[in-house]
């Protein structure tokens, strides 16, 4: 099969397209023919080599992916051949014609949904799941703000909040971003460069402030955000690429909560449960992925540059 593999960390010219061996099932294992795959910005930051995780070289690149079940391990119980299914993590990698994974990474795909459609779902929907209800145990008729609503994360998030009965404020950066939001039904659209918008969240929630705050880039905003909150707000942390500074009495007169959070650090149990409730979303048609861009699997240096680039439209996918 083809893979992109990565001999050493480096700029996005590292990801190389090579012939490697078909992967084949073990006790338990699961051999997924891959139709398309994911791109998360955190596969930009591994690949230049100054993230916490530093796979052995050389590695395939990749968590997320969908396609269909080419082989089953003994013990398999979760997915049969021919089957159309998402995966959230691999043995092998995702940037691959083939993924090798665990019984326990394969879930349904409904027949609804395209595979460009499911390589969107791992990463993202699983993290704006367990930032808004794991995280800060958003409740019926509570407020979001989405801040950076229009990428990968952001577009889950909101439809995650809507299906739960929250009122979604949402922010994107470029005119294209900011109809794909409106398109999605988000009920209060910002541009997150307009310097006016801060005060226009503010306006939309009758200067009552918001109930939680999902940053996608921190070092930019969690000032901001502070400022933003309602008492008791609560604000999670999704992305950040820098450091911040804050008045921490913003967060005490509001006894307001900072969480931080990495979906790698999730518990098996909890991962599960974001699955089973991703997968009645799906199938109810609730959460529709957005993707906006499809790029040869060939050209993944491309897509590491793409998913970098602002101007966020739902999801970067590589096609085999
Ligand atoms: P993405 O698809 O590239 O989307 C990035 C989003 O951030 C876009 O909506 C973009 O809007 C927005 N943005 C850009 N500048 C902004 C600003 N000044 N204020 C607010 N938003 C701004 O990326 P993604 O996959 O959604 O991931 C978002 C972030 O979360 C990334 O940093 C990623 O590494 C991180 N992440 C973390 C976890 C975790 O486990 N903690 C999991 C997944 C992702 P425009 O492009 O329209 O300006």
């Amino acid at each position: 099969m083809q893979a992109i593999r990565v001999h050493q960390f480096g700029g996005p010219d590292v990801l190389r397209l090579e012939e490697a061996p078909d992967p084949q099932p073990g006790a338990g294992h699961v051999v997924v023919g891959v139709h398309a795959t994911g791109v998360n910005p955190v596969e930009t930051y591994i690949r230049a080599g100054g993230y916490a995780i530093k796979p052995p070289l050389p590695y395939t690149p990749g968590t997320d992916a969908a396609g269909v079940v080419e082989a089953v391990g003994d013990g398999v119980t979760t997915a049969r051949v021919g089957e159309r299914v998402y995966i959230y993590g691999t043995l092998s990698g995702a940037y691959a014609e083939r993924a090798l994974c665990k019984g326990t990474q394969v879930y349904p795909l409904p027949d609804h949904i395209s595979f460009a459609q499911g390589a969107a779902i791992g990463v993202p929907y699983a993290t704006a799941y367990r930032a808004l209800l794991q995280k800060a145990g958003a409740q019926l008729g509570e407020t979001v703000l989405v801040h950076g609503a229009s990428g990968g994360v952001g577009i889950a998030a909101v439809q995650i909040a809507k299906a739960h009965g929250l009122t979604v404020i949402g922010t994107a950066g470029t005119p294209r971003g900011l109809k794909l939001l409106e398109e999605q039904g988000v009920g209060y659209v910002l541009d997150h460069h307009d310097p006016g918008y801060v005060s226009d969240a503010l306006g939309a929630t009758c200067g009552r402030g918001v109930d939680i705050v999902l940053e996608m880039l921190a070092n930019v905003n969690l000032s901001k955000d502070l400022s933003l909150l309602a008492p008791r707000g609560r604000i999670v942390i999704i992305g950040s690429r820098g450091e911040a500074t804050i008045d921490p009495r913003q967060a005490m007169s509001r006894d307001a909560i900072i969480y931080g959070m990495v979906l790698f650090n999730t518990p098996p149990d909890e991962m599960a449960q974001i699955h089973a409730a991703l997968g009645t979303g799906l199938r109810d048609g609730t959460l529709q992925p957005v993707v906006g861009q499809e790029i040869p699997l060939a050209e993944a240096a491309r897509a590491h540059q793409a998913v970098m680039e602002p101007g966020a439209y739902g999801k970067i996918v590589l096609v085999p």
